[in-house]
């Protein structure tokens, strides 16, 4: 169990008009970015259309360096801000609709040096320099410690108190999209497209499909390209009564010749490899949002919560096997294709939950089939088959 600890400097930026009065502002446009020096001194330079009001946290465990800034729409070309000289890996992107963020994880211990906007000549637009120098460990970890940072969107844990649904209401299905924001997920071989586009069409779509069912109702817990943290998607299902939770994906592996579509359910051991690595990668999502590492829920000695996640554990399961039976001569799948493994999103006690990989974006097949139309209302109707099995199976079990 990790702690979270996080720290932050908020440099003096003037208060702009865009950032307090409302009234859906423009986001700001980043048009340009630029990267440069080595592993001893990197600068990065951001142009922007209109002064950036940020600030700036360090975060431990990796050590990352986060900006936060207003709504920001980044304009410029991927490879403008690749990863160079201190910085091993840099994300950015929106985190929800009144703010974005860049995360610039450190290959060695390193502070900002310099952080501050300047007018460009022209006094057209400004552009935001941050210089950031090698240091050491300690000088990290005493910035880390020595302000108080807590991200907002972190505080929310998940409760470990089973919650029941309100009697003779609809069917709640929560329908969620995998990544979001600045967590684009995979990025497709052939054709860039990113794993976040391709979720949230599928859970679109499904949540449309399924809502044509007399007695369903299901919502997505992102309605839009904004990140959520994997104990959010948990938390907006389980307040909402979600009977169950499916989530979508289609990620990237590095056999690219491995197609077809896999149903995952949780356990604390993994079924095998590939289901270790995915679950793994998929829990890194926090992290590339600059989230704090949230710890753990503690382990419940509590029989009948034991006894529920067991129950609940049997009901994933057979959602599962009911995805899959929909499935059978309809959709190709991989070998052995309901696996399991750690994945955090699909933690919640007391609500059935899955996460389904559509396909791969690593496969050019796949891929193709991931953007295509009519095979998305295919897997919507398949699965909508799959739930209302489900739902029949358990309702004869007195369930
Ligand atoms: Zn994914």
């Amino acid at each position: 169990m990790r702690v979270a600890i996080a720290a932050t400097i908020c440099f003096a930026a003037p208060v702009t008009s865009f950032a307090v009065d409302g009234a859906n502002p423009e986001p700001l446009l980043a048009y340009g970015a630029r990267i440069v020096g080595d592993d001893a001194r990197t600068r990065i330079v951001i142009d922007f259309d209109r002064e950036p009001a940020f600030s700036i946290h360090y975060i431990a465990n990796p050590e990352r360096i986060v900006i936060d800034l207003p709504a920001t729409a980044f304009g410029f070309p991927a490879g403008d801000l690749g990863a160079r000289g201190l910085f091993k890996d840099i994300r950015y992107g929106k985190m929800d609709e009144d703010s974005a963020r860049i995360v610039l994880t450190t290959s060695k211990p390193a502070k900002m040096a310099v952080a501050k906007v300047q007018a460009d000549e022209g006094g057209k637009g400004h552009r935001l320099v941050l210089d950031a120098e090698m240091t050491d460990k300690a000088t990290v970890a005493e910035l880390v410690k020595a302000q108080s940072w807590s991200d907002p969107a972190s505080a929310q844990t998940t409760s470990a108190i089973p919650q029941t649904a309100p009697a003779g209401s609809d069917f709640i299905i929560a329908v969620d999209a995998g990544h979001g924001g600045i967590d684009t997920g995979a990025i497709g071989v052939d054709t860039k497209t990113q794993e976040k586009d391709v979720t949230l069409a599928f859970a679109k779509a499904l949540a449309d499909r399924l809502n044509r069912e007399a007695g369903i109702k299901a919502f997505l817990t992102r309605t839009d390209d904004s990140f959520l943290s994997l104990s959010e998607r948990v938390q907006i299902s389980r307040q909402a009564h979600a009977g169950l939770f499916i989530s979508l994906h289609a990620d990237t592996l590095k056999q690219k010749d491995i197609r077809g579509s896999t149903v995952y359910t949780i356990s604390d051991k993994a079924s095998d490899k590939l289901a270790a690595d995915l679950a793994d990668r998929e829990n890194l999502s926090d992290q590339i949002a600059g989230k704090e590492t949230v710890a753990e829920p503690p382990e419940v000695a509590d029989i009948l919560l034991d006894l529920t996640r067991r129950e609940t554990q049997a009901f994933s399961i057979s959602l599962a096997q009911s995805v899959l039976t929909s499935f059978k001569d309809q959709v190709g799948t991989i070998n052995n294709p309901h696996r399991h493994a750690g994945f955090r999103v699909l933690q919640a006690p007391d609500m059935p939950s899955i996460l389904l990989e559509l396909g791969f974006l690593s496969n050019k097949e796949d891929e193709k089939l991931l953007l295509d139309e009519t095979w998305r209302q295919k897997i919507a109707d398949l699965l909508t088959d799959a739930v209302k099995r489900y739902r029949t199976s358990m309702m004869a079990n007195g369930g």
